[in-house]
């Protein structure tokens, strides 16, 4: 799953027990050793795409 931050930005959480701490070496959860998807990894990645593409229209002048 998907959280968004309080700044807005997207952070991967794990699909099965919902916390946000991934072993990047692995790629599984920590808490419950559940792997990182390549479609979730997808999904994140179009979300960071997304958040910076929105940022970026907040950054143009009006
Ligand atoms: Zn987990």
């Amino acid at each position: 799953m998907i959280f968004t931050n309080p700044a807005g930005a997207p952070e991967l959480a794990c699909d099965h027990c919902g916390c946000r701490w991934y072993d990047r070496m692995t790629n599984a959860c920590y808490e419950c050793g559940e792997a990182v998807t390549p479609q979730m990894e997808a999904e994140f990645k179009q979300a960071l795409a997304d958040f910076a593409a929105r940022q970026n229209e907040k950054g143009k002048p009006a």
